[in-house]
């Protein structure tokens, strides 16, 4: 019996040994750092690759679906995989301040990251567009705020020419660093699965991140780690779809608020990921992606709109998909982060205003 318990324990202790220590320091190889980068971390990355029994099933032809649950990093979105580079760089730049645009996970990321950095960070976000969860934390982490009344696009533009002006680094996609931090979700999930999967779907706003998974699989690709390519496969929402339909949108609108984005930065470099990796660029409805949103929370992952979208996707390419292919859907943001969505749109049995009484509750259990 003792001998059991000190086994399990050595065991435990293995697992908990491993303390993730931040994807500057897990990747560090292969990231624009040196010993004299001042590396400002949250232990961000390493983010779970669930494997989603009821998706597969849905998809059948013994597809393998797995969700890349990068809401889990620390203040919720992806984007602190590209902000610890970022903040990381500015600070050993000597830079004191940090701009963003944002239509919320930015601003989030970029004002904790700078805080734990000691710079300043100014977010400009639109009016009326950035869900609840992300402002609490901009304001919390200590960002100075300015709301425009304009929409991200427009915000975008006035934080560039900013940071041309005056001595504040940019820290939108644009920022080759975020880019480069981002590229370390396409290696976790070569190191995970011991391959690259057959498709990646995922939503694109300025599609930075569809352009830093790619560069990831093919850096993996060069040293052998994988030995192949994913077909990429970017989604839209159906009101905000620049890139699929090649054109600026003036007036983008969808319920996914993360990708209501009309004139993505990374256009160019994202029209080269889908002609490299033979990929699609596809659009959903807000409908298609809340359907795609309850069917994760169903299973227990909770993601915010915008992050459906890749499922959504995934779903209307069903023909499409030879069997026994392995898929990764990326999940962008928690679900937290906008819990006005979560309450406007469920299906929850929510029963209000009940007598605290043992008898009235038995009989609405139908006992
Ligand atoms: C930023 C963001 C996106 C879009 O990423 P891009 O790199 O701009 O394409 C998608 N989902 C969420 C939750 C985001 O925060």
């Amino acid at each position: 019996m003792l001998l059991i318990n000190t086994i399990k324990n050595k065991l435990r202790l293995s697992y908990r040994k491993k303390r993730w220590p931040g994807l500057i320091h897990a990747y560090k190889d292969y990231l624009p750092v040196t010993l004299n980068t001042p590396i400002v971390s949250l232990n961000e990355g390493n983010t779970p690759l669930i494997l989603s029994n009821s998706i597969s099933q849905l998809i059948g032809n013994g597809t393998k679906v797995y969700l890349k649950y990068d809401g889990l990093n620390p203040t919720g979105s992806f984007k602190d995989r590209g902000m610890t580079m970022a903040i990381s760089k500015a600070k050993e730049e000597g830079q004191q301040a940090v701009i963003c645009a944002s239509t919320g996970n930015t601003s989030a990321a970029a004002a904790a990251y700078a805080s734990r950095g000691g710079l300043k960070s100014y977010v400009l976000i639109p009016e009326g567009y950035v869900a609840q969860g992300k402002l609490a934390q901009a304001l919390m982490y200590g960002a100075e705020i300015i709301s425009i009344k304009g929409n991200f696009d427009k915000a975008l533009e006035i934080v560039r020419e900013l940071s041309t002006k005056y001595p504040i680094e940019l820290v939108n996609s644009v920022n080759p660093y975020r880019i480069q931090g981002q590229k370390t979700a396409a290696f976790e999930i070569v190191d995970d699965l011991g391959h690259a999967p057959d498709w990646l779907c995922i939503p694109m706003g300025n599609a930075g991140n569809i352009t830093a998974y790619w560069l990831g699989f093919q850096e993996y690709l060069k040293i052998k780690r994988n030995l192949k390519l994913p077909i990429m496969m970017g989604f839209q929402s159906e009101g905000s779809a620049p890139l699929v339909n090649n054109i600026i949108v003036e007036n983008p609108e969808t319920i996914a608020t993360a990708i209501r984005i009309g004139n993505p930065v990374n256009r160019e470099k994202a029209i080269q990921v889908k002609k490299e990796s033979k990929g699609d660029f596809q659009s959903v409805t807000d409908e298609e992606i809340i359907n795609a949103y309850k069917i994760l929370a169903k299973e227990g992952v909770f993601c915010e709109p915008a992050s459906a979208a890749s499922v959504a996707g995934l779903i209307k390419n069903k023909n499409r998909i030879k069997k026994e292919s392995t898929i990764v859907c990326v999940l962008t943001g928690n679900g937290l982060k906008d819990p006005d969505c979560a309450i406007k749109n469920n299906d929850a049995i929510f029963r209000k205003n009940v007598e605290p009484s043992l008898q009235d509750i038995s009989k609405i259990l139908g006992y």
